[in-house]
């Protein structure tokens, strides 16, 4: 299996469902780690053109700890809008990685560039798979699941299904401390430690779901996928 996950910036995957996505890993499923967003914004004190290329870089060396691959759609953070021009780059990061499975935002996350990340992949799920539309690269093989990931902190989400992370808890913790130039940008604007912010959520989750640590999800509904059938690990 293929898993494909989808944030909107570099460390949203890594704070919601890292975990899983290790857990892939380690079940030998090749796994591609998405973000959207050039994180062109997310500093105080570098240039947009200086936190691009150590956020680029912190996404590569964290996907690294898992053997993921790290990829990125390269639009500007906050620019991301619901467009044809944004639709087309969601349904070639489909297409270039051909996934089984993805995960996305929940459609109603804290930020704009969140929830528009959650509807373009929603959208290029069927989309991807149209031959007659051609892009850089060819359709889809096939339609995946799609699952959306817990929201910043758990808000407004109802989990309908949950992964114990117990055994990859510090794999994700690890591969969050690799984002170093978010670890003080969040502290700074969110007055919110990192690690102790992951800690805390899939403990809660973790309470919920009876396992030490847990990641939550909802699976997108959709005709015709199985949705009889677990895939989450
Ligand atoms: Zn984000």
């Amino acid at each position: 299996m293929k898993i494909l996950a989808v944030g909107a910036h570099p460390d949203d995957i890594e704070i919601l469902c890292a975990g899983t996505m290790a857990k892939y890993a380690k079940l030998g499923y090749e796994v591609y780690i998405c973000h959207v967003c050039d994180g062109s914004k997310g500093s105080n004190i570098y240039t947009s053109e200086e936190i691009t290329a150590i956020r680029r870089k912190e996404a590569v060396e964290s996907a690294k700890i898992i053997g993921a691959t790290s990829l990125t759609a390269n639009i500007p953070d906050g620019e991301l809008i619901v467009d044809l021009e944004s639709r087309i780059k969601i349904i070639d990061i489909l297409r270039q990685t051909d996934p089984d499975l993805i995960i996305t935002h929940s459609p109603d996350d804290y930020m704009s560039d969140h929830v528009n990340v959650s509807k373009l992949v929603f959208e290029a799920t069927y989309l991807a798979n149209l031959v007659l539309w051609k892009t850089n690269f060819p359709a889809t093989t096939k339609l995946p699941f799609l699952y959306y990931m817990d929201t910043l902190s758990g808000l407004n989400f109802i989990p309908e299904e949950y992964v114990d992370v117990t055994d990859t808890i510090e794999t994700k913790i690890k591969m969050m401390l690799k984002m170093k130039s978010q670890i003080g940008w969040l502290k700074d604007i969110h007055n919110s430690n990192a690690d102790e912010f992951i800690r805390v959520v899939a403990k809660f989750r973790g309470f919920q779901a009876g396992v030490n640590y847990a990641e939550a999800f909802t699976q997108k509904r959709m005709y015709p996928q199985g949705l009889t059938k677990r895939v989450l690990p």
